[in-house]
């Protein structure tokens, strides 16, 4: 048989949400009749705002008639697509980015994959940790990592995140090439200071570095003063690249749209932005131009109302999960400028100790902290994602049951 890669080979087990998901399926084995009551996967809940489905529909209509067909739009994205993220970030955050920047993609999740590939196996990564496993596990499947030992990857340079740092992560004391940071952050719920980032930034340009910024929850910070953009950093259009996705604002985790903002010049070298364009051209051809529509419609003031109602909506949700876990006396993270809550195991649980233990007197399912790397263990994750009737039932039996 073809000999498969031994990068891919060095991936430790499951996923994390298959295995999450397949203990809450032999539990319900167990139990059956009982509902489980899922606070674990960031999936959206609630419908499409109506000026996007509205802008989406007109497509399909558009598609219907041979006058107004189209077929494979741009690689990078439609144009008019483009234009409104250039001015988006504009108008909202005081961002000047050339349309040239922004390639647009079928979610945050591949292209946070993906960027590796344009870089050496020999670049080495910067993760915070815990995280969004895609960037340890990308990391590994692209081979900048050596094997797994004691709870991480030999090449990875891990960044902590624990209560003492309020889970934001300092710049490593060594030399690192490409540095993940998600802010607001998943699973924490932290959120990072333009300070913090500036301490990156400077970073950045000491090591000659690349930042990867995913702002994929930019739209759920209220509190004043905190960047939603890296480029809100005086230099960081020098050395980031940010991904960014309609999936938790614009409820488009099915329909599935993102994009990434590559930089013409990266420390005054065109290369990077040349290699992403050329992988992009090579490698995908477009995203729906159906989630286009929509896209440009989630842009429009009345489209950019809707999604902050939405986000708002699970920010309510985020609330109740944090005011009733905290009322029993639960030590919770986040919440406030994220969907998620981070809450601290009771009487020194193990992650997946306090997941089972939920799920058996609770009947709720959460997000074992553990499964995002080894400071994340002792933790919980906790998603407000859900209907809201859902979501009060589960924080009640939690108050009632635990
Ligand atoms: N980035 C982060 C930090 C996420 O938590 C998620 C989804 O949960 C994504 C990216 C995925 O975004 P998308 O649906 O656009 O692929």
């Amino acid at each position: 048989m073809a000999k498969v890669s031994e990068s891919f080979m060095r991936l430790q087990a499951g996923y994390l949400f298959p295995e999450v998901a397949r203990r809450i399926d032999a539990w319900q084995q167990k139990n059956p009749g009982e509902k489980v009551l899922r606070l674990s996967i960031g999936n959206t809940t609630e419908a499409l705002p109506q000026a996007i489905a509205r802008a989406m529909h007109e497509k399909i209509d558009l598609l219907s008639s041979r006058e107004t067909y189209t077929g494979y739009g741009d690689e990078q994205g439609d144009r008019p697509l483009r234009e409104a993220l250039r001015e988006h970030y504009q108008k909202e955050y005081g961002v000047s980015m050339p349309v040239s920047a922004f390639f647009v993609s079928d979610g945050a999740k591949s292209d946070a994959a993906n960027i590796q590939s344009i870089f050496s196996a020999s670049a080495i990564p910067a993760i915070q940790d815990p995280a969004y496993p895609v960037y340890v596990d990308s990391s590994v499947a692209g081979g900048h990592t050596g094997e797994y030992e004691n709870g991480g990857y030999r090449g990875i340079v891990y960044m902590p995140c624990d209560a003492s740092n309020g889970f934001v992560a300092v710049p490593p004391a060594e030399h690192a090439d490409l540095i993940y940071l998600c802010f607001p952050n998943n699973p924490t719920g932290a959120v990072a200071t333009k300070d913090e980032l500036k301490a990156f930034v400077d970073y950045a340009h000491r090591e000659k570095a690349i930042i990867i910024f995913d702002s994929a929850y930019s739209d759920y910070i209220e509190s004043e003063g905190i960047p939603h953009s890296i480029y809100e950093i005086e230099g960081a259009e020098d050395c980031a690249i940010e991904i960014g996705s309609f999936s938790k604002n614009a409820g488009f985790t099915g329909v599935r749209l993102g994009w990434t903002i590559v930089p013409e010049h990266l420390y005054g070298d065109e290369t990077v932005h040349r290699l992403w364009n050329r992988r992009q051209c090579t490698f995908f051809n477009g995203a729906s131009n159906i989630a286009q529509s929509g896209g440009i419609a989630a842009l429009s003031p009345q489209g950019r109302k809707e999604c902050l109602d939405l986000v708002g909506y699970y920010k309510k949700n985020a609330e109740i999960i944090r005011t009733g876990l905290s009322e029993i006396g639960l030590e919770c993270y986040g919440g406030i400028n994220s969907p998620y809550i981070w809450t601290k195991c009771p009487d020194g649980m193990s992650s997946w100790d306090f997941f089972d233990f939920l799920l058996d007197k609770t009947h709720t399912a959460v997000t074992p902290g553990s499964g995002f790397g080894k400071k994340g263990e002792g933790f919980v994750r906790i998603s407000a994602y859900g209907h809201r009737e859902n979501i009060e039932e589960a924080v009640a039996s939690i108050k009632e049951n635990l």
